[in-house]
């Protein structure tokens, strides 16, 4: 079991509107402004689901927050997630874009 810190993602809409993105790359990495590895979002999926953990860290407030796998709200695909305790800066939707 590992544990990778995500410090920058990648979406793009898939369907309208376009406020509906899905995260589809993470880059993980100690490093926040340097990303040594990159998933796909069916890697993460699969590798969360062999137990291995990714989790986001909060600039401001050094808060851990885990990524969760869920059901798209608006096309039932799995998506990611940060946990419901994810603050504004460790939330993954706030995560610098990785390219
Ligand atoms: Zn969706």
């Amino acid at each position: 079991m590992a544990e990778h810190r995500v410090v920058c993602t990648d979406q793009v809409p898939l369907d309208e509107p376009t406020s509906h993105a899905h995260i589809v790359v993470v880059g993980t990495g100690a490093d926040p402004d340097h990303a040594t590895g990159h998933w796909t979002l069916a890697g993460v999926i699969s590798s969360i689901g062999a137990g291995n953990v990714f989790y986001t860290i909060s600039p401001s407030t050094g808060k851990k927050a885990t990524v969760r796998v869920v059901p798209c709200s608006a096309c039932g695909h799995q998506i990611i997630k940060s946990s419901a305790d994810a603050v504004t800066d460790n939330n993954l939707d706030s995560l610098r874009r990785c390219n």
